[in-house]
């Protein structure tokens, strides 16, 4: 993707001056700043000048990741042009002399120019291009030069050139030519090039872009005016492929969005950021336009220029993400996607599994440390990749870390837990006996997923094994009401505040009933929405800023990827400061219960069994409109001093356990530990990633294993069959058919 820069000779406000010089001398102009070159150029006596302003757009900011790692730089090139502006006001020989004078030049340093010109070969040995002439731009422009000048469809290529030789003035009085040979050729075909391309003000003719510094400076100590050399720049993806929906585009401004930037400021042909951070932080990047007073002969040859106003640079701006650390997410997802179609036997084990997101976040101040949304497409190719990638059935640029909306299943019951527990209906030491169905209405008896029952079961039990009979009863017990009230403060169906464009998922009720013209909420509607189905949906940036609250005894922190900008040269450092959106009612007490309750999750799921560095979880597996089950499972680190929150959802991942892996994977690469969760040898410490606006704990704490009260039949019952296999996944509709999952879930007991 080119980005660029604001074209120097475009249509501006000309000032007529009328200075005249009064001795003959060699003027030289220099170059006054990095977007401006001009050429040398010899005045002559009693020479009209004109001078006009032009804007000099500044420097775009620089991307940086939290430590500093390059992610998004500048690089700048030189392109070489003719410019309408300069040489409208030549005469034809004059604008000869211009192309002339450039052929020489190429020709010792590059090649030639690149034109729609049908013939080839040098006066008289020209023939045409038969091959060029396929091109139907090429021949739809002969076709129309030809019509237009009166001349006949079958000139021969001989008397075509001969023609064009008088058309653009290459003979002198006596009838000579004044060029000949290639300098000829290429004469013509340029002049045929302006006159067919619709040169204009906003459409130079591009001599060479990317040219090679020895050609600029052979241009700028030969060629004469009329020649420009544009600096423009282009943004350069250090990374390729990683975090490219984090990071997004910079372009043209697009059509719907002209009034706004318009009304910035902006010009027409402003680059600015189209999505992603490049879009969300445009304010901090874009820099502040310059303005420059340029004075030029009336040939349109520069005398000279004046910076009038100096272009500030933008920004550099650090994201909170962990450029290594989205890496290893984004990896572990992949593997455990291409793994789990490979374990799979059929559609229902995860043979569809075929995309996903993770989010990794910093509970303690909402730093969001990586989002990897798979598949994925790479900025550097974005343009060429384009049409693959918006028909790609699998919508590789859909984010659906932040805009996939996904039912939260049992990943769920921890925010109705701490509403359970803050609203008194029920306490740590209460509990619900699971029979396998719950009775409590008579035509309404929804199963449990495991439906031999589960027996008497209290809060962490019913965590640790996602127990639905349990939700059930809090959620009728609760009423939708208080459950949503509650969610609420714990960040679902909210925001999250992050600076990039994202969902705000759905709270399932009957408020969102009566705006989507749903029907009326039924009771059972309440049972499915406590156990995370029915229309609840989260994005997994969601999940985790919210599991976050939880294990923050409330505290809901604006999620961030914004950490800190500097400016260009990196002077004046901001750092984005901690922000609190709300705090939820929860205890100290009530918050040890449920991070008690992960705990035992953990412990019953059976891809996280043998791994041991500590860590709270919560499976989830999520009905889909498709039949196959999503896999959810979310999780904190350490388990005493939170540090990290990661959860993945994988698409048709079948059950929650097998989204486990890649979040275990996502911990043991930011604590430097192996697949078992066990600390590897020095040299692989884990990154910095220490924060500077925080609370957080700045060095990986031992393992500490909390004591967690477990009686022994729980633990039997937690181990066998595994604890995050499929909750009831049956829509109210279909009460009277078992889960569909179920029979899949003894089997692999
Ligand atoms: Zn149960």
């Amino acid at each position: 993707m080119r980005n660029k820069k604001k074209k120097f000779y475009t249509s501006g406000l000309f000032i007529l001056g009328a200075v005249f010089l009064a001795v003959c001398f060699i003027y030289i102009i220099r170059l006054v700043n990095m977007q401006i070159t001009g050429v040398n150029k010899y005045i002559s006596l009693n020479t009209k000048t004109y001078s006009r302003y032009e804007t000099v757009q500044a420097v775009r900011g620089e991307i940086y990741d939290r430590n500093g790692k390059p992610l998004i730089t500048n690089e700048y090139t030189n392109t070489v042009q003719l410019s309408y502006n300069s040489l409208k006001n030549y005469t034809s020989t004059g604008k000869n002399g211009v192309i002339a004078q450039l052929s020489f030049v190429l020709e010792d340093y590059y090649g030639d120019f690149t034109t729609h010109f049908p013939v080839t070969g040098t006066y008289p040995h020209v023939s045409y291009n038969e091959e060029a002439l396929e091109n139907s731009v090429t021949k739809n422009r002969f076709k129309s030069f030809l019509k237009t000048n009166g001349l006949d469809e079958d000139i021969s290529c001989v008397d075509l050139f001969e023609w064009l030789i008088d058309y653009y003035g290459l003979k002198n009085k006596n009838g000579a030519y004044i060029y000949e040979g290639r300098t000829q050729y290429d004469v013509i075909a340029v002049r045929y090039e302006l006159d067919t391309m619709n040169f204009s003000s906003d459409n130079p003719f591009i001599v060479k872009e990317e040219a090679p510094l020895k050609l600029v400076t052979a241009i700028l100590e030969r060629a004469s005016t009329g020649i420009y050399i544009e600096k423009e720049w282009k943004r350069v993806y250090n990374y390729p492929g990683l975090a490219s929906h984090i990071l997004g585009r910079v372009g043209k401004i697009p059509a719907d969005e002209i009034e706004k930037y318009l009304e910035m400021g902006y010009k027409y042909d402003a680059i600015v950021g189209i999505d992603g951070a490049e879009h969300a932080f445009e304010e901090l990047l874009k820099g502040t336009e310059g303005q420059v007073k340029i004075t030029e002969d009336e040939y349109g040859g520069i005398i000279s220029t004046e910076t009038v106003v100096e272009p500030v640079p933008g920004r550099n701006v650090y994201l909170t993400i962990d450029i290594d650390l989205q890496r290893a997410a984004e990896e572990q997802l992949k593997a455990n996607i291409d793994k789990i179609v490979n374990n799979a036997t059929d559609d229902m084990t995860g043979k569809l599994a075929d995309s996903g997101a993770i989010s990794a976040v910093d509970p303690n101040t909402g730093q969001v440390y990586a989002l990897a949304s798979y598949p994925s497409f790479d900025l550097t190719t974005f343009t060429e990749d384009y049409s693959k990638l918006v028909n790609d059935e699998k919508r590789p640029l859909f984010n659906r870390a932040l805009f996939g909306n996904y039912a939260p299943g049992s990943t769920f019951k921890l925010g109705v837990s701490a509403a359970a527990l803050t609203c008194g209906v029920m306490t740590g030491g209460s509990s619900v006996e699971c029979i396998g169905v719950y009775k409590y209405y008579n035509d309404y008896q929804p199963h449990c997923w495991y439906r031999y029952g589960h027996g008497d079961v209290d809060l962490k039990k019913a965590l640790g094994v996602s127990c639905n009979c349990y939700y059930y009863d809090v959620g009728r017990r609760l009423g939708i009401e208080a459950m949503n009230e509650y969610c609420t403060t714990l960040g679902l169906g909210q925001y999250t505040g992050i600076e990039l464009a994202e969902s705000n998922g759905v709270l399932a009720g009957p408020v969102y009933y009566s705006e989507k013209n749903l029907g009326v909420w039924m009771p059972g509607d309440t049972l499915q929405a406590a156990i995370g189905q029915n229309t609840n949906a989260v994005t997994p940036l969601q999940l985790s800023m919210y599991i976050s609250t939880i294990i923050n005894s409330g505290t809901r922190y604006k999620a961030t990827v914004l950490y800190k900008t500097e400016t260009f040269s990196g002077a004046d450092v901001q750092y984005n400061q901690t922000e609190i959106l709300g705090e939820a009612e929860l205890s100290d007490e009530h918050t040890l219960l449920i991070k008690q309750g992960m705990k035992l999750s953990q412990e019953g799921t059976s891809t996280l069994r043998k791994y041991k560095f500590p860590i709270g979880s919560k499976t989830g597996t999520a009905q889909t409109s498709k039949q196959n089950n999503n896999a959810v499972f979310t999780a904190f680190a350490p388990y005493d001093n939170p540090e990290i929150v990661v959860s993945c959802v994988i698409e048709n991942g079948a059950a929650g356990r097998n989204a486990a892996t890649s979040v275990a994977g996502v911990i043991s690469y930011r604590f430097g530990l192996d697949e078992n969760g066990v600390k590897l040898p020095e040299e692989t410490e884990a990154p910095e990633t220490e924060a500077v606006v925080t609370k957080k704990p700045t060095a990986t704490k031992p393992p500490v294993t909390e004591e967690v009260n477990t009686p022994v039949e729980d633990t039997e019952e937690i181990t066998v069959p595994d604890g995050e296999h499929g909750e009831d996944i049956e829509p109210p509709e279909n009460e009277d058919s078992p889960p569909e999952n179920e029979e899949d879930d003894l089997d692999s007991a």
